[in-house]
Formats: structure tokens, sequence, C-alpha cells
């Protein structure tokens, strides 16, 4: 991949621990998890379930990923075809990458877009299209996308909630889709992997739920955003068997099998807490309208979220630089470590506009926002 360098994620961390910044950068919780859950996880261990595990996952997670998804989206996944554990969603995404995408196969993608996609794609021979979403409210223009289209599309990737807007498709979008899809063999991977962190009441538009979707859709989901466990690389991928099977044989022999006692636990945790999940977006939500409310403070203009845990910000009234500069320099000399957005644009862009992860305990937000006032 002589093309590709590092992605901003390590780089920006290792700036931030560097220079001792407080890291808003990289999208991971800076508080634990649920101490049941760790409990679990020991207790796991300590039985003796340390070997492999079936190549699709532990059957007892897959069902109840099955029953979340039914409860949610109405749509029942079968768990002994249609469910897949993966190693996180960034190994279910390149899997199912690896699975569809050929020499010459066009991939539409939205950018901003999760830096993971384009390489991936390109390592399997595809192009990707990108489709360019404009801040303040980056809607997708769907003539833009209209204009991709050609019998060389394979695949449509969407996100939402979005990283890095904190964005989310609503059902004027899905009607789009349906449509531009409609008769054609492309196929959708959708990233739901904050699908359990949206705000203000709006709803999560999963491909599950439209069955003209869900027939031709692979979503992708993350426990790692779920329940605060990023470093326990575990997701997931559903879709319909006759896509699953060709999934699975990648899975097979690229992955085999993923982290036994942690699936174990993770099961008997959804079964035992099905609230936890429910409660995500009200959990964030505090974050979000607490992380909004100190930055008043400052002189960022917010742009609007109404999903994920992060937040976009302009600093077009502050700074000529460009976002990488402008990142880095604030990372050195106020202490505070972000993202910038132009990372997710395969040609850059000079929209001014950062990224912060408020999935963070509300001092180190604080101690944040106390720093950027400053600037
Ligand atoms: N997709 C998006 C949009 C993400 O933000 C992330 C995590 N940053 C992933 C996929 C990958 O998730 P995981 O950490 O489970 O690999
Ligand atoms: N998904 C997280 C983010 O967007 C972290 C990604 C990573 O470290 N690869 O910041």
């Amino acid at each position: 991949m002589p093309n590709v360098g590092n992605s901003i994620f390590p780089v920006m961390t290792g700036l931030a621990n560097q220079y001792n910044a407080v890291n808003l950068a990289q999208g991971f919780p800076d508080f634990g998890t649920d101490p049941q859950l760790i409990h679990l996880v020991d207790e796991y261990m300590k039985k003796g379930f340390n070997q492999y595990s079936p190549p699709a996952g532990v059957l007892a997670l897959r069902e109840q990923i099955s029953e979340l998804t039914f409860n949610r989206t109405g749509r029942r996944y079968n768990p002994e075809t249609e469910v897949v554990v993966a190693a996180g969603g960034t190994q279910a995404l390149g899997t199912a990458i690896t699975t569809f995408i050929r020499e010459g196969d066009e991939v539409i993608i939205f950018e901003p877009a999760y830096d993971c996609y384009s390489p991936i794609i390109k390592l399997n021979g595809g192009i990707p299209r990108a489709v360019e979403l404009t801040p303040p409210d980056y809607r997708i223009v769907w003539d833009e996308v209209k204009k991709c289209i050609s019998n060389k599309t394979r695949m449509i990737m969407i996100n939402t909630p979005h990283n890095p807007t904190g964005t989310t498709i609503s059902k004027s979008d899905i009607e789009e889709l349906i449509k531009i899809t409609r008769g054609t063999d492309i196929i959708i991977l959708s990233d739901e992997v904050y699908e359990h962190i949206l705000f203000d009441g709006v709803e999560h538009q999963s491909m599950a739920k439209y069955p003209e979707l869900a027939e031709r859709s692979l979503i992708v989901s993350s426990f790692g955003k779920t329940f605060h466990t990023t470093g326990w690389r575990l997701g997931y991928t559903l879709g319909p068997t006759e896509l699953m099977k060709e999934f699975m044989k990648v899975q097979l022999f690229s992955v085999y099998t993923n982290n036994t006692p942690m699936q174990y636990a993770v099961a008997v945790y959804m079964e035992n807490y099905p609230d936890k999940i429910m409660e995500l977006s009200a959990f964030y939500q505090q974050k979000r309208d607490y992380f909004r409310k100190l930055m008043t403070e400052t002189r960022f203009k917010l742009l609007p979220v109404s999903g994920s845990y992060f937040q976009t910000a302009s600093f077009a009234d502050i700074s000529d630089e460009g976002d990488y500069d402008f990142a880095v320099r604030i990372t050195k000399e106020f202490g505070v470590a972000t993202i910038p957005t132009s990372a997710f644009y395969s040609h850059g862009t000079d929209h001014k506009v950062i990224r912060f992860c408020f999935a963070k305990k509300d001092e180190t937000l604080q101690k944040a926002v106390e720093r950027l006032v400053a600037i």
C-alpha cells in the first residue's frame, strides 16, 4: 500500500501523549466499563473458556445479537447463518469489502469517511467513488450519488450515526437509497457502530428496518462503542444468508475465530442487563450537552450533532491555518488534542472543522475546555 500513510488516530494520540495534552482526538472512552461485565469475563476465563470458539462466534452471543436486532428493527436474523462475530467493526468492514470487491469494482463512499474504508477498498482492487458532504449539515446530495452510479458500482457504504460529523441519516435518505438501488445488484455495507448513541429522540435508521434494503445489506456494529470497551475488539456483521455464506469463507481463513471468554461474558451481560444498551443514548446526550455548554465560552462554532460521541466545530473565526496544522498547534501550545476532519477526505479540504470526542469524564471535558477558552 505505497500511498497509504499512518492513520490520524495514533498520530494525534501520540502527540497528545508527547505533549501531555487532554486527548479529545481518538474516539475512546476514558471511563471504565461496567464492573459486572469485567466480572463475567473473569468468571468465564476462570471457568476455562479459553480455547477456540466457533468461527462465526459463540452461539449464545449470536442469539443475543439476533434478539436485540429483532427488538430494535423488527427483522429477525438467523443466529446460525446470518450473524457473525468480528474482532471489532474494523475487521467486519474489512472482511465485507474483501468478500465482495474485486479489481475494477466501484464503491460509493461519503466523505468525510471513516479512515479505514478507502485503503481496504483499494487493497482489494476496488475504486472508491467519493460523494462529498459539506458542513454545516453534511447532508447527502442524492443527485450527486446518482451521477456516480454505473454498471461498475458494486457497493455503497453508509455510516449512520456518522463519524466524524455526528450526523444521522433520515427516512428520506432511506427512501432515496431504496430508489437508487432498486433493480441493481449493489450491496450496501452499513457501518452502524454508533447505532445506540442517538440524541434528541432521533431514530436510528438501520438498514435492517427496511426489507428491500436489508436483503442487499451487510450491517456492522461494535461492542467497543456500546460497552465502552474499544480495546476488547468485539463487534459483528449481520446480513442475509447468501451474502453471509461468502463473508464467512473470508472470515474463516483470515480471522478464523474471535476472543472466546469475552464473547460468553457479553452474551450473559446482554441477557441479564438488557436496559444497559437502552440507557446509552441518555448517558451520552448528557455528555454532549455538558460539552456543548462548556464550549460556548470558547470561540469555536459548534456544528449540529444528532448521534455518535463526536462534536465537530469550526475554527474559521480563530485561525486561517489548515485544520491539520491547527490541530497539531493547539495540541502543542494549548494541550488539547483533536482530529482534523480533512483526514477523512481523499483530497483533503479547507473546511476548518475539527472533531472533538466527548466520550470522556466530565472533569476531562472541563479540563479541556478550560484550555480551549484561551485560544
Ligand atoms: N466505523 C466507525 C465509523 C468507527 O468510528 C469505528 C471506530 N472508531 C469503527 C468503524 C471501528 O470500530 P472498532 O473499534 O470496533 O473496530
Ligand atoms: N473510531 C475511533 C475514532 O474515530 C478510533 C479509531 C481508531 O483508533 N482507529 O476516533
